[in-house]
């Protein structure tokens, strides 16, 4: 059996930092939004007890590095399943780019081989086997837009962004999240998000009220060792983007248009020096099985 996936990235609408738990784990407060720029999965059952994956893609691992690999090894082994699979990753998502590419690729592995080997497992069932490949997994397996609580895993869904365009613009430079997290210094940060703000205006459908007060305090950390992110987001807003904020650990920057002309027209600039643009619609959904 074969089965064709699409795995959807994300971007944050606003990151806080709450706490910390007593394993060093931040606990955190984000909006999480779904969005339209996929990467193709496509999982073929095979014979051997083995795991391949393969992808053209030269910064993915195709050793047992890969959440891929690991999210098939935990379901072969929570089921005692003696075949294997054969995994290929078609990557449109920015590698190590804060939209958590991998995090929905593990999800997406998870909701093909609950189809292929036929175990029933419900969405909530998938969203806990998820946990243990990543903070990030439960929200790609249940997607569209959500309230992300804890180390990222208890979600709320929301209601979501609709009618707007979001110009994702990934510079060329590498960003550790470990690194980021390590150097951030809470009592440094200037602004920190109004979450139930910012829910307020989503459910109120009020776009420029959430562009002109969304936060991510992750981005000072970043932004001062990288000016690249500052220079994108200015950028964004003088080709008239509502809002403009780095998304996760970054380095991926966004910008949120109401209009499509202004996008494409930011998009076309912005991709003389950033090779990785594009513009792309929220999505209202997780992972997709191509039919
Ligand atoms: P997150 O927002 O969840 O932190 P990210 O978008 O910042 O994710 P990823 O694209 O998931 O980052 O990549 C982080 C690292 O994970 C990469 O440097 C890569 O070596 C490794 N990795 C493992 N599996 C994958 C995969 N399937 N796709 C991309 N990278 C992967």
């Amino acid at each position: 059996m074969v089965i064709k996936l699409k795995s959807r990235a994300k971007i944050n609408l606003s990151i806080d930092v709450v706490g910390k738990r007593e394993d060093g784990y931040h606990l955190v407060e984000m909006i999480m939004q779904s969005i339209d720029l996929y990467d193709n999965i496509q999982i073929e059952e095979i014979k051997e007890d083995k795991i391949i994956i393969q992808s053209e893609n030269k910064n993915v691992p195709l050793d047992e590095s890969n959440i891929m690999y690991k999210a098939a090894s935990l379901v072969k082994q929570k089921f005692n399943i003696k075949t294997g699979v054969k995994i290929n990753l078609h990557k449109n998502i920015p590698v190590a780019a804060g939209m958590a590419g991998g995090s929905s690729n593990g999800a997406a592995v998870l909701v093909g081989l609950n189809n292929i080997w036929n175990l029933n497992l419900r969405e909530d069932e998938l969203m806990d086997l998820g946990l243990s490949l990543g903070a990030d997994v439960p929200f790609c397996i249940m997607g569209g837009a959500a309230l992300a609580q804890g180390i990222g895993e208890k979600l709320t869904k929301i209601k979501g962004l609709k009618d707007t365009h979001i110009l994702i613009c990934k510079p060329n430079i590498f960003v550790s999240t470990k690194d980021v997290y390590t150097n951030l210094d809470m009592s440094k940060v200037r602004k920190r998000p109004d979450t139930q703000m910012l829910l307020d205006y989503i459910n109120k459908e009020d776009i420029k009220g959430l562009c002109t007060n969304m936060e991510n305090v992750l981005e000072s950390v970043t932004e001062k060792k990288y000016p690249v992110i500052s220079e994108i987001k200015n950028k964004m807003i003088k080709y008239k983007a509502l809002g403009s904020m780095m998304s996760g650990s970054g380095p991926t920057v966004f910008g949120i248009f109401d209009d499509y002309e202004k996008g494409q027209y930011a998009k076309e600039n912005l991709k003389l020096i950033h090779e990785e643009t594009y513009l792309v619609k929220p999505y209202g959904g997780g992972i997709e099985i191509e039919r």
